[in-house]
């Protein structure tokens, strides 16, 4: 899609904003994607149970991994090719994400992913 500056943002080339952000990291904070009751994916235990983590306030949220601390749910390369492989099951904090926003070219930024053309 187009957006400002008329960069393309491709999420599937992209990932960033399944990653930690910068703020996030420098806090030692890793609540980064909520998962309420409410979510798609609270309906599928087994998944639920490997892909998020409940914290000491009972909260839940996506299991982070790696150096890069991505979501664990993501697959693929950074700034190649990613998927979510539960797209259809992703919380609402991640469907609230639009491309080409503000937050989606910090987080570009901060992954270091160039804008593609
Ligand atoms: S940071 Fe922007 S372009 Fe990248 S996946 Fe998220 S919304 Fe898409
Ligand atoms: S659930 Fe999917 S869209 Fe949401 S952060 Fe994880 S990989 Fe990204």
């Amino acid at each position: 899609m187009r957006g400002p500056g008329e960069h393309t943002y491709d999420c599937q080339q992209c990932g960033a904003c399944c990653c930690n952000p910068d703020e996030n990291r420098s806090e030692r904070y890793i609540d980064y994607v909520e998962v309420t009751r409410r979510s798609a994916l609270a309906s599928h235990p087994r998944l639920l149970q490997r892909l998020t983590v409940v914290n000491a306030s009972g909260e839940r949220h996506m299991r982070l991994r790696g150096a890069e601390q991505r979501c664990v749910a993501l697959e693929g390369t950074l700034g190649l090719r990613v998927a979510c492989t539960i797209y259809a099951l992703r919380p609402a904090g991640c469907r609230a994400v639009v491309p080409g926003s503000k937050e989606c070219r910090r987080d570009r930024r901060e992954r270091g992913i160039d804008f593609v053309k």
